[in-house]
């Protein structure tokens, strides 16, 4: 993986990445500079890899293990972290939410996305650009664009 310019941390910069697992291992280095409390836009095309972005910054978070992630293409919201340790639940830490399905603001305001927004927890958004006015301001956006069959650009934009 290469970093191609960076502006202080890893929140914003401009990264490349050469497989599948580099991409895995970005969002775990994204993970770790993350606050608590985050909502992230993944934007690209389909088979950019939003999704295998994910799965890092989930598995970076330890909200869950990389292999545990999957696309919510159909299920539109995975919640991950909750987890039991001495008895105590832990609060959920990350949502991966993937919009693609839907085509209307109206169904997408059915899904009570501003109540997660409230949560602390770290909120992954593929397809949310289709829905800006849904959208938080203070959000982080990470453009993925695919080079060729295994190279990704990945430009992470914070605009809190
Ligand atoms: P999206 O969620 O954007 O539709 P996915 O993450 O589901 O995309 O799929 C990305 C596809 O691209 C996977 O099949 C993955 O194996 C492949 N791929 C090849 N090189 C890379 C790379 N550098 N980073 C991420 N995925 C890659
Ligand atoms: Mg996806």
């Amino acid at each position: 993986m290469s970093v191609l310019e960076s502006a202080g941390g890893f929140e914003s910069g401009v990264f490349e990445t050469n497989s599948e697992q580099e991409t895995i291992e970005l969002g775990r280095r994204i993970a770790a500079s993350l606050r608590r409390r985050a909502v992230i836009l993944l934007i690209g095309n389909l088979g950019a890899g939003k999704t295998t972005l994910a799965k890092g910054i989930v598995s970076g978070l330890g909200a869950a293990e990389s292999d545990e992630v999957s696309s919510p293409t159909f299920t539109l919201i995975h919640e991950y972290g909750t987890r039991e340790c001495g008895g105590v639940v832990n609060r959920t830490s990350a949502y991966h939410i993937d919009l693609y399905r839907l085509d209307r603001a109206e169904q997408v305001a059915t899904l009570g996305l501003d109540e997660i927004f409230d949560r602390d927890a770290v909120v992954l958004i593929e397809w949310g650009e289709r829905f800006p006015q849904l959208m938080p301001a203070a959000r982080i956006e990470i453009r993925v664009t695919a080079l060729d069959d295994d190279r990704r650009k990945i430009e992470v934009v914070n605009c809190e």
